[in-house]
């Protein structure tokens, strides 16, 4: 068997190393255009900060691909042929395949802004955005960050450890106003303000003003007010990767690239996987594009058992993401919606010097099952709470063991009687809760 992987991403490298896995007798090529080797994406920003260097976000030694026979080629995929089962390639090449996995990854989003064409205008979402940012930021005083998501909050904290002023523009009336409940927005709040960010909110992008060179040189917000910089981000979303895909006659795609719960596409011994494929059929509450590290880890996992002929049904199951605003750690498990939910109590508590949250949700009726959490600042175990989550685990039961599921009580502070006490006051109809602390740990805590 022959599989040829479009993509060198998380997604597409997790299914080769599991076919590898599987069927030692593969033969696997990786088409990547970005780079040689596959890298992580979610550490760009560390290497813009000085933390890593090029070389220390590969997570494999160049010897790793000869060394399981998993053959590179750099270069662009530039169409797709189902019916003749070849690739073509930017290099002149063509590749014919048994099987191939479509692992394309997303692309930046931008409206179409006036002077967006303009130096020291982009987004980040690879090497290239990289390069490019770190070459049209050097010496810069001022710069603008359009979107109040993730990636604008990293483009923020990249840009200020430089020393730039940065100023961003939020459409939504609080922070990640589609994601966060208030009280956690107003935690990220009080990391931006701390680290000199300006944010506008309920601002969008009007227009991007030009100098005579052709270099950003202002923006302009739906409020009027023109801000002078010399260098944008756009940080607006991403989507799927079509552009391959869009050359296969036949494959059907909408948002992104279709697939059954097999991760298949319509046509066949064809898959896709990561950023780029779109469920036909996502589970209930679940969204049909995941655009997620971890979510692309376990498609490429997935993926791999039925392309060796080991059918699996792709189950992510319960929700978990994870990001850093600036010095404030983030996760969440489950379902946390932004606002409230009928049917839905939410317990929350925040630490007196906003260093540290917890949310949980659960349902309101008896058994009190829990839904979701949200931790800002204090880290659970994940296995421990998908645990809870799968279980349905009421929310009492979860109280009392919370110290099961600190991350490491000795590096992360003790917040659970302080959790505790504020639930009983929340929620005093409750029946009284014992926290059950990990043993040892009362004598950790005592000998303190
Ligand atoms: C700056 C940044 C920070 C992030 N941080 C987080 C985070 O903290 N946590 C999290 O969960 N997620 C994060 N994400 C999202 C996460 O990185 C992605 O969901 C994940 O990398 C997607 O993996 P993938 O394998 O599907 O695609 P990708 O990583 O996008 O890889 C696809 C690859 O395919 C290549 N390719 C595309 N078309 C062709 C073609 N025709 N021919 C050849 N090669 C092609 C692309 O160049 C690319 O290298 C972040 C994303 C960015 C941009």
């Amino acid at each position: 068997m022959h599989l040829v992987i479009i993509g060198n991403g998380i997604a597409g490298v997790t299914c080769a190393q599991t076919v590898r896995r599987l069927r030692p007798d593969a033969r696997i090529t990786i088409v990547s255009e970005e780079s040689a080797h596959h890298y992580s994406r979610t550490a760009l920003m560390y290497v813009y900060m000085g933390h890593l260097r090029p070389q220390d976000i590969k997570p494999h030694e160049d010897w790793y691909w000869p060394e399981n026979r998993l053959e590179l080629v750099h270069a662009t995929a530039t169409a797709l042929d189902a019916d003749q089962r070849t690739v073509q390639l930017s290099t002149g090449h063509a590749l014919r395949y048994d099987k191939l996995l479509l692992a394309t990854g997303s692309v930046s989003r931008f409206a179409n802004w006036p002077g967006r064409e303009l130096e020291g205008v982009q987004g980040l979402y690879n090497l290239p955005d990289l390069d490019r940012m770190e070459r049209t930021t050097r010496g810069i005083q001022q710069a603008v960050v359009v979107g109040g998501g993730l990636i604008g909050v990293e483009l923020a904290e990249m840009l200020r450890s430089r020393r730039v002023a940065v100023t961003m523009l939020v459409r939504d009336a609080r922070y990640w106003g589609s994601v966060l409940p208030p009280e956690e927005a107003r935690l990220v709040d009080q990391q931006l303000e701390h680290h000199h960010v300006t944010v506008r909110y309920d601002t969008e992008l009007r227009e991007i003003l030009g100098d005579a060179t052709g270099k950003v040189r202002a923006v302009v917000s739906s409020a009027g007010e023109e801000i002078p910089c010399q260098w944008v981000g756009l940080a607006t979303g991403v989507t799927p990767n079509l552009a391959l895909a869009r050359t296969a006659p036949g494959l059907e795609t909408d948002r992104g690239i279709l697939v059954n719960e097999f991760l298949q596409t319509n046509l066949p011994d064809v898959y896709a996987a990561g950023d780029c494929a779109q469920h036909l059929l996502p589970a209930a509450g679940e969204v049909p594009v995941e655009q997620l590290w971890y979510t692309g880890r376990m498609q490429g996992e997935t993926v791999a058992h039925t392309i060796c002929g080991q059918p699996v049904k792709y189950n992510r199951g319960p929700w978990f993401n994870s990001a850093k605003f600036f010095d404030l750690e983030y996760q969440t498990y489950g379902r946390v919606p932004a606002g409230p939910e009928a049917g839905v109590s939410s317990f929350y508590w925040e630490h007196p010097n906003g260093t540290a949250a917890l949310r949980i949700n659960f349902q309101t009726a008896v058994p009190h099952a829990v839904q979701g959490f949200n931790n800002l600042g204090l880290r659970l175990r994940h296995e421990v709470c998908e645990k809870w989550l799968r279980a349905g685990t009421p929310v009492q039961e979860v109280l009392a063991q919370l110290g099961a599921a600190n991350f490491d009580p000795e590096f992360f502070p003790q917040f659970e009687p302080l959790a505790l006490a504020a639930f009983r006051s929340q929620f005093p109809d409750f029946a009284p809760v014992q926290l059950r602390l990990r043993k040892g740990l009362l004598s950790r805590l005592l000998a303190r």
